[in-house]
């Protein structure tokens, strides 16, 4: 049987509910048919994101009674620095309340105005940090992970052909550091191989550039390493991972991902002058060196966390499951992204929703569709959250793909609520040009789509001949 088998039994419940239909119309209209704004008793299903969203163990509950909340040098922050120095190997670890905090904290110090960080594909919060501090943020992911169709092994390989042009164009003093996101989240959570981050790595030491990874997704991206590049096949995951950040010089990480906590991310840095720098402004912004904006106990679950992540058992288990759900929704015929992600499937809206123009946000409008029909919420990851001006020409730019993505947080679904979410994606495709595109009647000026309000375009119902 190829069934991704829980390598754990459940020791704690949370009752959930599903509200009517026309109750889902109504909260979805007073929404702004933005899923952000719905209250989460009302959702049945929530794939909104996989972050912060998991299950911890009972080993992580039990080490939040035993964190040590003294404001320095406490003993949880020793057995994190230790455990993250054991997987990452970077010689500064800089403790944050989340990932973006870490991102935000790097690029204030080693980004000024005008300098551009090329990335495979930067997720939105390193993007607008980029941006926040005058810096260009550039895409150089290979086109191969622009094609939704293509089943590849790693399509979330950087280009070295792009990045060799980056450095062309604007010069090797306009760009401070090179980032690598592994898994490539806004790519569809694809892989990036071992051997593309050696490439990476040799070209960024051959101009003397350091690489930073964004490491949400370590241990995802590890696991695929193993079972889809021949040559670590018999590699451990942490062997993978020693390899995998010995090419670059630190990370910024989101311990709501792959440290299986519901909040948490930290900073590694080997460079001794510029880990000084983040750290007093951590000291301003976040807290002392050893504790971030994080609590005692929080450190003690990340380190257990941590541990368990690279666990093979639940591994196979965890991107199992994500490939299963990926599997039902090609049975029940709905378009995604190939192959499926490690922790999202995401839906290709342009290709179910042909008849929505780009302009009207045709993955947003099948996110809301998933909530009308089912109670599901998924997130859009198309032009209203990627929109932005071409620096040269001032145009409006749309993003290549318009994607809805269903985010599986980790331990938490059964695969009985999974093929249910299955069965209602089937449900909008089947809808088809009844759902209607949507239109903005207000943004706010960065990151639009947490807060973002729409209305069907001119009006009326979200599916043409439904009165709400
Ligand atoms: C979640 C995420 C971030 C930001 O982390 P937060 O903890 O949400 O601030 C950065 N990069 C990637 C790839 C992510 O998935």
């Amino acid at each position: 049987m190829n069934l991704p088998f829980e390598p754990y039994r459940i020791k704690v419940v949370e009752r959930i509910h599903r509200v009517s239909r026309p109750e889902r119309s109504r909260l979805l209209a007073e929404a702004g048919y933005n899923v952000f704004k719905i209250p989460s008793e009302a959702i049945y299903v929530d794939l909104l994101t996989d972050s912060g969203t998991g299950a911890m163990s009972d080993r992580q509950w039990a080490a939040l009674m035993t964190g040590d909340e003294a404001y320095a040098q406490s003993r949880s922050w020793g057995e994190f620095e230790s455990v993250v120095k054991d997987i990452f190997g970077y010689g500064h670890v800089i403790p944050t309340h989340q990932g973006r905090a870490a991102e935000g904290l790097l690029f204030a110090v080693a980004v000024k105005p005008g300098q551009v960080v090329p990335s495979n594909i930067h997720f939105d919060t390193t993007r607008a940090n980029v941006e926040h501090v005058g810096g260009i943020a550039l895409d150089c992911v290979d086109d191969q992970g622009l094609d939704p169709a293509l089943e590849a092994p790693f399509k979330g390989d950087m280009s070295l052909a792009k990045l060799a042009a980056a450095f062309e164009k604007y010069g090797r003093d306009r760009i401070p550091l090179v980032m690598l996101t592994i898994t490539n989240n806004s790519g569809g959570g694809q892989p990036v191989s071992l051997a593309n981050i050696r490439a990476v790595s040799a070209f960024c030491r051959e101009m003397g550039v350091p690489l930073i990874f964004d490491a949400c997704r370590f241990a995802e991206n590890a696991w695929f390493i193993q079972q889809r590049e021949e040559a670590f096949r018999e590699w451990s995951i942490p062997d993978i991972c020693r390899e995998v950040f010995s090419l670059g010089d630190g990370c910024t990480m989101s311990a709501k991902k792959d440290g299986l906590v519901n909040i948490g991310g930290f900073l590694c840095l080997n460079d001794d002058a510029l880990a000084l720098q983040v750290t007093n402004l951590l000291i301003l912004r976040e807290g002392f060196p050893t504790y971030g904006g994080l609590a005692g106990r929080d450190l003690a679950a990340l380190a257990q966390g941590l541990r368990e992540v690279m666990d093979p058992d639940y591994l196979a288990y965890r991107i199992g499951q994500v490939a299963r759900l990926g599997g039902r929704l090609q049975e029940l015929g709905v378009p995604f992204l190939k192959p499926a992600g490690g922790h999202a499937i995401y839906l290709d809206a342009r290709a179910a929703l042909p008849h929505i123009p780009q302009e009207q946000f045709p993955a947003q409008a099948f996110t809301a569709a998933l909530y009308l029909e089912g109670g599901v919420r998924a997130v859009e990851i198309g032009s209203l959250m990627f929109d932005h001006r071409d620096p040269d020409t001032g145009k409006v730019v749309h993003p290549a793909m318009e994607l809805v993505r269903l985010a599986v947080p980790r331990r938490v679904y059964t695969q009985t609520q999974l093929d249910y979410v299955a069965e209602v994606c089937a449900r909008v495709v089947a809808e088809g040009e009844r759902l209607r595109g949507l239109e903005i009647t207000y943004q706010p000026p960065a990151l639009r789509h947490f807060t973002a309000e729409l209305q069907p375009v001119g009006g009326g119902d979200l599916m043409a001949g439904e009165s709400v």
